[in-house]
């Protein structure tokens, strides 16, 4: 199927002319469950070949022209300077980072990684298997569930319980992120922006998910973490990142919220492509880069997304 897939891609990629706006979303790379970073290359590559790389900076004034694609990196870890920036250079293609300020400002751990690296620690499946969460009978059949449970709940009681799980298996989480979890510094930051191809973008200030927030703290997350960024930058923050990104973690309130702030576009995770007919500036769906290639394709072709709605008629 694979060789069909990539025919059907490069078609309906060549067929559909219209203005559009391709983000692309990169996580971790080459740590145990990142990507590859043949892949991340291959990929890139490919794209540099046939779209024009933007950064929010040009887009401030909401002009899609022709096949742009912009490329996303969430969260701020420090491959981003040592792996991503050098390979980003030599593509002559441009990158928007997307940082969490406790963690790239003040190097705090972000709290799905201090849960990673509990769970990374070698020797501890008996004491794992006897960990509870409090209403929960058994989660430790899927350590993915674990994180999913802890995203669900206020930062108090989550970090409440993150500390209890360190507790229970026996660890010492060191105070600041260790090596594989550290945040990009900031002179590899200043040294990027000082080139052009790289902006800063918001992702919060602590990575809550927007919808547990009240008010208040919606509000501190979005335009603390923006100002600190302006003022570490100089520059303004066109846009903001939203934490997790998918249906339910964001809805109308927030994303009034986002406008509210000052951003003029705002990144989910939502996979699709944007184009000019139907922008949604506050919800743009992005394509996540995925090792298999060909998956890849269809989805940045948009051929992905009419399958969907072909299957829903
Ligand atoms: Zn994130």
């Amino acid at each position: 199927m694979k060789p069909l897939w990539e025919i059907a891609s490069s078609l309906w990629r060549f067929i559909d002319q219209r203005d559009q706006l391709l983000i692309v979303s990169l996580h971790r790379i080459d740590r145990p469950q990142g990507l590859p970073l043949s892949i991340v290359e291959k990929s890139l590559r490919f794209l540099a070949d046939r779209y024009r790389f933007v950064l929010p900076d040009e887009l401030r004034h909401r002009d899609v022209r022709g096949k742009m694609a912009m490329l996303t990196v969430d969260d701020g870890h420090a491959e981003v300077y040592s792996v991503l920036y050098p390979m980003i250079r030599s593509l002559n293609i441009r990158m928007v980072v997307c940082v969490t300020t406790d963690f790239f400002l003040r190097n705090r751990w972000l709290w799905f990684d201090k849960v990673r690296w509990i769970l990374e620690q070698p020797g501890l499946d008996q004491r794992l298997q006897s960990y509870t969460l409090p209403g929960q009978t058994s989660v430790f059949e899927n350590p993915r569930y674990l994180s999913k449970f802890f995203k669900s709940l206020p930062a108090d009681t989550r970090d409440e319980l993150i500390n209890g799980l360190a507790q229970h298996c026996e660890l010492n989480v060191p105070t600041e992120p260790s090596e594989g979890f550290r945040p990009v510094r900031a002179h590899e930051v200043q040294d990027m922006l000082e080139s052009r191809a790289v902006e800063l973008a918001s992702h919060t200030v602590t990575h809550p998910i927007l919808m547990n927030l009240s008010d208040e703290a919606l509000e501190f997350e979005l335009r603390h973490s923006k100002k600190e960024l302006e003022d570490f930058s100089g520059r303004r923050i066109h846009s903001f990142c939203y934490p997790n990104g998918l249906p339910g973690d964001f809805d109308a309130r927030t994303m009034l919220a986002v406008n509210d702030a000052g951003y003029g576009m705002a990144f989910s995770s939502i996979e699709g492509v944007n184009y000019k007919n139907n922008l949604a500036w506050d919800q743009l769906k992005r394509i996540h880069i995925h090792r298999t290639p060909h998956i890849f394709k269809r989805g940045i072709s948009g051929l992905t997304e009419v399958i969907g709605r072909l299957k829903h008629l």
